[in-house]
């Protein structure tokens, strides 16, 4: 997208930069606990890698997985004109979800507005070119080499609809054809949100206890999200469904 680099003044870089000290700080810490109250209990002993973007579904499926694993591992991916808010919010989101992050500079990868020639079809917005099989085959050389056994996607069940390789049909063959490489273990690419609707995960990463005023869902970049993109409207739409205010169309 032709997104508007404004935002990233001096004092927003300066912003992101203590952002980032804090993050970093908080590598090797265990996941927070939700419920410091009672013991926390992990379905599966192990270590995942969770791709995460920012927004609210990968956010809820962060903290998914630092309830259901013992070690979460982040990996995010800074592609060509990345929202900025969308990269402060994954270092915020850490502060809260402490878990270390594994950030891969991917410069090279625009969606196609951002093509210096465009492409003569019709592409749904923030379409990037086989994205999906770049990220997660990136994912799996970090999973191997981090010791993670599972791989987390925050896909939802509608997504397949306009991208075809956030299927989790697609995402299964892709873990199947790495799995054919990797030489020291085996992964699996889990998705706890396939099969629940934006309204779902939105219940869900509330009683998860994700922090929404962290996250940042918009296609472009601002003070404020634009409200017009597809991923506002969702994003609107999934705030509707439980009956909440989205805290960024409030916070300064
Ligand atoms: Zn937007």
């Amino acid at each position: 997208m032709v997104a508007s680099c404004n935002y990233e003044s001096e004092k927003a870089t300066r912003i992101y930069a203590a952002e980032e000290r804090r993050c970093r700080g908080a590598e090797g810490r265990a996941p927070r606990l939700l419920s410091p109250s009672a013991p926390q209990q992990f379905r599966i002993m192990s270590r995942a890698l969770v791709l995460l973007s920012g927004g609210v579904d990968s956010a809820a499926a962060l903290a998914w997985t630092c309830q259901n694993y013992s070690e979460v591992v982040a990996i995010t991916f800074q592609y060509h004109l990345r929202p900025f808010r969308e990269r402060l919010a994954v270092y915020r989101l850490l502060q809260v979800f402490r878990a270390p992050l594994i950030e891969v500079p991917t410069n090279f990868l625009r969606e196609v507005a951002d093509l210096p020639e465009p492409l003569n079809t019709i592409v749904p917005e923030g379409y990037i070119p086989n994205r999906n099989m770049i990220f997660y085959s990136i994912a799996c050389y970090y999973a191997e080499t981090r010791a993670c056994e599972t791989i987390v996607g925050g896909h939802i069940g509608n997504d397949s609809e306009a991208f075809p390789d956030a299927s989790k049909h697609f995402l299964h063959q892709l873990a199947q054809l790495a799995n054919q490489a990797l030489l020291t273990r085996k992964i699996k690419i889990e998705l706890p949100l396939e099969k629940m609707t934006k309204a779902e995960v939105m219940k869900n990463a509330q009683a998860w206890g994700v922090p929404f005023e962290s996250t940042w869902s918009c296609y472009w970049d601002g003070s404020h999200p634009c409200g017009k993109c597809i991923s506002c409207i969702e994003r609107a739409e999934g705030f509707a469904a439980i009956g909440i205010r989205d805290p960024l169309l409030s916070c300064p």
